[in-house]
């Protein structure tokens, strides 16, 4: 039986973070620029428990990097949170930081008060990618903290970015590989946009920076959801959220912005599947009409986003989709024959 679980956000902005890594603004994105208070962030999450019903419920302190943060605070928050997970009405606790901002004594100070998974805002393993991007640390670095932080027995979660400047399909899909071979235990996937107020937004306008193209994010997406299926390591977060902040033409000024990323890169799982088998029922039986069976809740995924997938089997005299709630997500029947999972 599937667990619902439910996080209770908390944001904790630029804190901590002197850096200002090229495609960052984090006051813009989260739209918070004072620190939270030790009431605000306790009303906070009394507010979230009075209306949320999960079996697991998790405090997440999102935005920034946690661990830079001044100690005395760092712990004033902890133990907020710490209270609820020692009377049991939080089960989880989980934080974002950077890499450069891990070593033995922070470690402690999290295991001491009940963190359970830590994310690392990894970003690219890429040597060159990091140093253009004003990462401000290098891959050693990132080796060290997992190292530690597995050591210390967290949970690993690490966040990729596609499209930062110098990153390529191939520098992309290596950061994919790593992060499997580190054996994360979940990953958060985003595109690069250009916000406004950033670096990377005068590289943009002087064109020293060309953002991803949709089409391409869409596709290094849909490969690295199929490679981390094929890990075992869940995806928990694939794009960014829509916010009245982030919205094209209001903060992000260039990109793959897209409010629905995750429902395209489905599409493309589910046409990539469905291309490929389809071909190859043509050569054997030279069909020209397919029927597709899919559950009903990713029939929008057959069809893609403005049913661009079935205008690319324009090879087809027809196609006929059947909705069956037998038939498991994440995979289709042709033609009455097999079932195609979209992760193989
Ligand atoms: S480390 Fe994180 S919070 Fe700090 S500038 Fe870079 S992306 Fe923004």
């Amino acid at each position: 039986m599937r667990h619902k679980h439910a996080i209770i956000p908390i944001f904790v902005s630029h804190m901590g973070c002197p850096n200002d890594c090229v495609f960052c603004n984090q006051r813009q994105i989260t739209g918070v620029e004072v620190a939270p208070t030790d009431l605000g962030i306790a009303n906070q999450i009394e507010c979230y428990l009075e209306t949320i019903k999960a079996d697991v419920i998790e405090i997440a302190f999102f935005g920034g990097s946690f661990t830079g943060i001044e100690p005395q605070i760092q712990e004033a928050y902890l133990k907020i949170a710490y209270r609820y997970k020692e009377n049991g009405r939080v089960h989880r606790i989980r934080l974002s930081t950077r890499p450069d901002y891990i070593n033995a004594e922070i470690l402690s100070r999290l295991k001491k008060y009940g963190v359970t998974t830590i994310e690392l805002g990894v970003q690219s393993f890429d040597e060159s990618v990091l140093l253009v991007s004003k990462r401000g640390h290098n891959t050693e670095a990132i080796y060290k903290a997992v190292t530690l932080i597995k050591d210390y027995g967290f949970e690993l979660g690490i966040q990729l970015m596609y499209g930062l400047p110098r990153d390529d399909f191939e520098k992309f899909f290596f950061s994919v590989e790593e992060s499997i071979r580190l054996k994360a235990d979940c990953i958060r996937l985003y595109p690069v946009l250009v916000i406004k107020n950033t670096e990377l937004e005068q590289l943009y306008l002087t064109q020293h920076y060309k953002p991803a193209t949709l089409e391409d994010t869409i596709i290094a997406m849909a490969m690295a959801v199929k490679r981390y299926e094929a890990a075992q390591i869940k995806v928990i977060r694939l794009g960014l959220q829509r916010t009245d902040l982030i919205d094209e033409g209001r903060e992000v000024v260039a990109g793959p912005f897209h409010p629905a990323l995750k429902e395209l890169v489905y599409d493309q799982l589910f046409f990539e599947a469905l291309k490929s088998h389809w071909i190859k029922e043509q050569e054997a039986v030279d069909v020209q009409a397919l029927e597709i069976q899919v559950n009903p809740k990713q029939v929008t995924h057959i069809l893609g986003h403005a049913k661009r997938n079935l205008k690319r089997c324009e090879s087809l005299k027809k196609v006929v989709i059947i909705q069956s709630d037998q038939i498991e997500l994440n995979t289709f029947k042709l033609n009455e024959r097999q079932i195609i999972s979209i992760m193989k």
